[in-house]
């Protein structure tokens, strides 16, 4: 099949591009390489079934002929992280829902057969819902959170509306290599990596005793696949580990002095997924235990060598807005 991965230089797009490539699968990936590299699309740019167009999703003109002849569509282009978003909504509505907005358009045009939207768990906000189930109140707190769950309806309408098959998968945490750490204060792994290289301590919110359903990466692309080879359509799954860890569990597992830094307002003690749709409907489940996820990454400690050494003082500098606006 032909497919369309837009954030296909991100993360988890690029990831998902040697997946589809594997798979033999005609590859394009659409990126605006504001936070996704070339380099990690290194493997899939010597492959004669892959294509890379530099193309913001805010381009309406420009998408439209790329999608001509595609049949699957994995939409993961996205500003992510939760600071910026408080400081710059606009720009993030823009993005993730403008954009999506856009992507959906050429996707109808186009006709395409699936398309699979990445989500974000942020959606349930601060739940007690544990595990927390598909139709745990929407409780977005910041603009990341919120402008995700927008395209999430967005993509949820033209299914209804123009039939186009669709799946929206909520992530949960995601980690692993290529994770983003340059630029903003970002995803705890990217911050205690760049540390422990560094031999410098690391920052433990309030007494790291907060749990999160960390998911690896290489099982976050095997939902996206398997929701693309499925025809269940206008459905919304989570896609977590099966499991929550402490932070303080990740301290021991990578091993370092750490500091404490105050407890941040807006977000939650515990993410835990229940997974039990996704298994039920698409057999998917998480095969990489927590443990062996994070020795996979320590393994490639040296991706983490440019990134940013974060510090209390650094730390509490790039948060002041956070703290500003999601304390009650
Ligand atoms: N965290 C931490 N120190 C840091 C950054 C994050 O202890 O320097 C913790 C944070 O309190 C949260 C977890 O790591 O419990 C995951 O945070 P991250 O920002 O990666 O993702 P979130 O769950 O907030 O979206």
């Amino acid at each position: 099949m032909k497919a369309i991965v837009t954030g296909g230089a991100g993360f988890i797009g690029s990831h998902l591009v040697d997946v589809l490539l594997e798979n033999g699968h005609e590859v394009i990936a659409i990126d605006n390489l504001s936070t996704g590299w070339l380099k990690n699309l290194k493997k899939a740019l010597k492959n004669p079934n892959f294509k890379f167009h530099e193309v913001d999703i805010r381009d309406k003109d420009k998408l439209l002929p790329l999608f001509e002849g595609v049949d699957l569509v994995f939409h993961l282009a996205a500003l992510a992280d939760i600071v910026p978003s408080i400081e710059k909504p606009r720009a993030y509505f823009e993005t993730n829902v403008d954009g999506t907005f856009n992507v959906l358009e050429a996707a109808k045009k186009a006709q395409v057969k699936r398309f699979i939207y990445a989500a974000s768990s942020s959606c349930y906000g601060l739940t007690n819902q544990l595990p927390t189930s598909e139709n745990a109140e929407i409780s977005p707190q910041y603009p990341y959170a919120l402008t995700k769950y927008l395209g999430e309806e967005l993509v949820m309408h033209f299914e209804k509306l123009y039939k186009i098959p669709s799946i929206s998968l909520r992530f949960f945490n995601v980690y692993g290599p290529r994770s983003r750490t340059t630029g903003t204060y970002g995803a705890v792994f990217g911050v205690f990596l760049a540390q422990k290289l560094n031999n410098k301590p690391f920052t433990v919110v309030g007494d790291g005793s907060q749990t999160r359903d960390f998911t690896y990466v290489s099982d976050i692309v095997s939902a996206l696949y398997t929701a693309a080879l499925s025809d269940i359509s206008g459905e919304i799954f989570n896609v977590g580990s099966s499991g929550h860890y402490s932070i303080n569990k990740l301290v021991d597992l990578i091993k370092g002095d750490i500091v404490n830094i105050p407890k941040r307002p807006g977000e939650p003690d515990t993410t835990f997924a229940d997974v039990s749709k996704i298994y039920k409907q698409l057999g998917w489940k998480a095969q990489i235990s927590f443990e062996e996820g994070v020795k996979k990454l320590i393994d490639k400690i040296d991706d983490f060598k440019d990134a940013p050494v974060w510090n209390e003082k650094s730390i509490e500098i790039a948060t002041k807005d956070w703290f500003k606006y999601l304390s009650t």
